[in-house]
């Protein structure tokens, strides 16, 4: 459970703004997990951070998220609405509470509790042979199939992107997480994984991870086209935290100014009395 003040959030603004994506990304894991040690969290698998990454969109800024798209057929504009709260809870995140921004939406606050949840629906049913099994190292995936039997590591953003920057990304990242491969009773290694097991561990762990591989599959309602587009949380809501700095800052200067309020004196105000001054002021 995260709560994050309005001056915590602009401090996590303010440390990412000059830092690239991924950085900002972690900015944001933090602030939805600080309970789990920093070090720990681009290890996590990928579609729990997805997770969790919307958990706190949904305590910052509310349930609803616009998206906008570009039909890749016609071109046609395409506007829809997501829950973050469905998708945090579907993706088995954990819930994240914070009062700092208020939303401008109203203070965020749905249907269904905390549900503290970390594992994802369906984890240990990776179909016939597959099972996931949560141990200090992260989360394994096994599968047996044929004689082989392989335990797989799910990925974090760690291991994406470090497997990114070699020359066979697959191939990489399959050594990286892979825990243990046996056939027959002999050990082996990634290289030696034929490629139907390899397809049972990509299934297997899409079926435990499920928010890792989050694509939207959208009907256009001009052409009829479907356009499938993957939505990157992360970046969705650093873009948000910093319309919301940049706003908040506007209103420190604005009551500054007015009432001569030090900054920790005007962020520690609710977002609701911050609002009826600046309208107070609007006034005179
Ligand atoms: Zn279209």
């Amino acid at each position: 459970m995260a709560i994050t003040s309005a001056a915590g959030l602009l401090a996590t603004w303010e440390a990412g703004l000059t830092e690239a994506p991924p950085a900002r990304a972690l900015l944001l894991h933090r602030t939805a997990r600080p309970d789990t040690d920093t070090g720990r969290l681009p290890q996590l698998p990928v579609g729990e951070r997805e997770a969790d990454l919307f958990a706190l969109r949904r305590a910052l800024f509310g349930e609803r998220m616009q998206v906008r798209l570009g039909c890749l057929a016609c071109g046609e504009d395409m506007e829809f609405e997501l829950d973050a709260g469905e998708l945090a809870r579907s993706l088995g995140g954990r819930e994240a509470l914070a009062d700092g921004a208020g939303g401008r939406g109203g203070p965020a606050s749905g249907p269904g509790g905390p549900d503290g949840s970390a594992e994802a629906p369906g984890g240990s049913s990776g179909g016939l042979g597959a099972a996931v099994a949560h141990g200090l190292g992260g989360s394994v995936v096994r599968v047996q199939q044929d004689g082989w039997d392989v335990e797989f590591r799910l990925p974090g953003v760690a291991d994406l992107a470090a497997a990114a920057r070699t020359a066979d990304p697959r191939g990489a990242l399959l050594a990286r997480c892979l825990v243990a491969a046996v056939r027959d009773g002999v050990a082996v290694g990634a290289d030696d994984l034929p490629v139907p097991v390899q397809r049972r561990i990509a299934e297997a762990v899409e079926a435990a991870d499920p928010g890792a591989d989050l694509a939207l599959n959208v009907a256009c309602p001009e052409c009829g086209a479907a356009t499938r587009a993957e939505l990157d949380i992360a970046s969705y809501l650093w873009t948000e935290l910093d319309a919301w700095a940049r706003d908040v800052l506007l209103d420190v200067h604005l009551l500054a100014t007015a009432y001569g309020w030090s900054e920790p004196e005007i962020l520690a105000l609710s977002p609701l009395r911050r609002r009826y001054y600046l309208e107070l002021c609007a006034d005179v």
